[in-house]
């Protein structure tokens, strides 16, 4: 039987699709899609056990040095730690594009949901410099990046964003697992985060023309509300326990 391997180039494009699909309102903007065994692994290494993606502000920056195709200007950026995805797939040949897919997702929902502003800072060899070092320093304080899923992964915006992208794909042809995109489901259960998505109801549909910061800005249904409340509680007991020993949390 022939040995499946992974074809890199190919599932960074079924990425860089569902990325496109899911939000046409960075169609002006490069995205990027980098999987780390294409960058310096001085910087990039393979980050704390169980990462599978990592995005930011100025990730774009760090990376730019680094593309196959160049720099294209400032844009969102998703390194993918391709390896450790793929690694515990039951069968990589049929499921490797989803879940690179799902990752991938899963960091433009951090884009839009926190509304990474590209036109911040110019590219520079300073602001390079600067965005590799930050990099770097995440990358190597595991607990740090533990702890901050708590911020970064909260309901009301993230998980929120993560729904409508999916059922914009869904609607597309691309079905994506939505604990899964969520990167929560180890954390506080499947349940919890399908309960969040059937309160949310047809919202994604109803609202699927607008752009994410748009839909940010209409309310979500008191149900949903009140699961945000409950999600809140259940991530603060949850998580919490795991970041024990930082000194001086704040
Ligand atoms: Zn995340």
């Amino acid at each position: 039987m022939e040995i499946w391997r992974p074809n890199w180039d190919e599932l960074r494009s079924e990425a860089l699709h569902a990325c496109r699909l899911a939000a046409p309102e960075l169609a002006d903007l490069p995205i990027y899609v980098v999987f780390n065994h294409e960058l310096p692994s001085s910087v990039f290494g393979a980050g704390f056990d169980g990462l599978c993606g990592f995005t930011g502000p100025h990730v774009d920056l760090a990376i730019s040095a680094h593309l196959a195709n160049g720099w294209l200007g400032r844009g969102p950026a998703a390194i993918l730690y391709g390896e450790r995805i793929l690694r515990n797939l039951v069968d990589p040949a049929r499921e490797a594009v989803s879940a690179i897919q799902e990752v991938a997702i899963h960091e433009i929902c951090h884009v839009l949901s926190d509304q990474y502003d590209f036109a911040d800072i110019e590219s520079s060899s300073e602001t390079i410099q600067e965005a590799t070092n930050h990099i770097a320093t995440c990358i190597a304080m595991p607990a740090d990046l533990i702890r901050s899923r708590q911020r970064l992964h909260e309901p009301r915006r993230f998980v929120r964003c993560v729904i409508h992208a999916i059922r914009r794909l869904y609607m597309a042809g691309i079905d994506l697992c939505f604990p899964s995109v969520s990167g929560l489901a180890p954390d506080v259960g499947w349940r919890r985060l399908c309960k969040l998505e059937s309160a949310l109801g047809d919202e994604p549909e109803r609202l699927a023309g607008l752009t994410f910061a748009d839909i940010l800005k209409h309310r979500t249904p008191e149900e949903y509300d009140r699961l945000c409340d409950d999600f809140d509680c259940v991530m603060k007991s949850e998580l919490e326990p795991k970041a024990e020993g930082i000194a001086n949390e704040s």
